[in-house]
C-alpha cells in the first residue's frame, strides 16, 4: 500500500523533473527576449515548447512506471503486470498551450512576465501528464482490479481537487466523473495513486467528504455552486 510517505517521494521526483524544465524554459526564454528584435516567433516557441515536454515527460512518465511497479510489489496483488509508460505530451498540445501563453506579447502592452506565467503553468502540467496516464493507464490494463485516487499534496489544494479526493479510489477509466477526473490546472501537485483491492487510500478521504457533503448541504446539487462553496467556507481557490 502506497503510504503517504510514499506519495510524498513520488512527488519530490515529479517536483525535481518539473524544476529542471522550468528552469530550461527561464533561461531559453530570456535569451529569446533579449535577441527580439521584429515579430514574435511564434513557432519557435511552439517548438521548444513541445520539445521541452517530450524530454521532461519521459522522465516523469519513467518515475510513474517504476513507482507502480514498487507499489505492486508491495501490495502483493497476485498475478503478474507490468506498468507501461505513457506517450509524453503530444507535439499539437503542447504547441496550442505555447499560442495560448503568448497571447500577453501582442497588444499593445506586451507583458512578456505573464506569458512566462502562463507558459510555466502549461509545461508543468504538460510535464507531468504522462506520469499521471502512466499510472491511470495501468491501473486500467491492471488485471487486478486497481483503482486509482488523486492524492492532495503539497500546501494548498483548490476545490476541484478536494472534491475529486473526496470520492477516494473510486477512478478507473478515462470517462470516470464524466472526464474531470483527468483534468488538472497548471499548478496542481496532486499525486495519481494506484490502490488495489483490500487497501486503504494514503489520505484522509473522510475529512474531504465532510468537506464536500458540509459545502453540498448548503449549496444543493449543482458541481459549480457546491466548488463555489468551498471556495468561500475555506478560504481556497
Ligand atoms: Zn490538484
Amino acid at each position: 500500500m502506497a503510504t503517504p510517505a510514499d506519495v510524498a517521494a513520488f512527488r519530490a521526483t515529479q517536483t525535481d523533473v518539473v524544476t529542471l524544465a522550468l528552469a530550461e524554459l527561464a533561461e531559453w526564454w530570456e535569451q529569446l527576449l533579449a535577441l527580439l528584435t521584429g515579430d514574435v516567433p511564434v513557432g519557435q516557441i511552439e517548438t521548444f515548447t513541445a520539445d521541452l515536454v517530450a524530454v521532461y515527460g519521459d522522465a516523469a512518465a519513467l518515475a510513474a512506471v517504476d513507482w507502480y511497479d514498487e507499489l505492486r510489489e508491495q501490495a502483493d496483488v497476485p498475478g503478474r503486470f507490468r506498468a507501461s509508460m505513457a506517450d509524453p505530451a503530444p507535439p499539437e498540445q503542447a504547441a496550442a498551450v505555447a499560442r495560448w501563453a503568448v497571447g500577453p506579447l501582442f497588444g499593445a502592452q506586451p507583458d512578456p512576465a505573464k506569458s512566462l506565467e502562463h507558459l510555466s503553468g502549461g509545461v508543468q502540467r504538460l510535464v507531468l501528464q504522462p506520469g499521471r496516464q502512466t499510472i491511470a493507464d495501468s491501473v486500467d490494463q491492471d488485471p487486478a482490479d486497481a483503482r486509482w485516487a488523486r492524492v492532495p499534496s503539497g500546501p494548498t489544494t483548490c476545490a476541484f481537487c478536494r472534491l475529486l479526493a473526496s470520492r477516494g479510489a473510486v477512478y478507473h477509466s478515462e470517462d470516470t466523473a464524466g472526464g474531470l477526473a483527468t483534468s488538472y490546472h497548471g499548478t496542481c501537485d496532486c499525486v495519481v495513486t494506484p490502490v488495489w483491492p483490500g487497501e486503504q487510500e494514503p489520505y484522509d478521504v473522510d475529512r474531504y467528504f465532510e468537506e464536500y457533503s458540509a459545502a453540498r448541504a448548503k449549496a444543493g446539487g449543482d458541481t459549480n455552486a457546491i466548488l463555489a462553496q468551498m471556495r468561500k467556507d475555506l478560504g481556497i481557490n
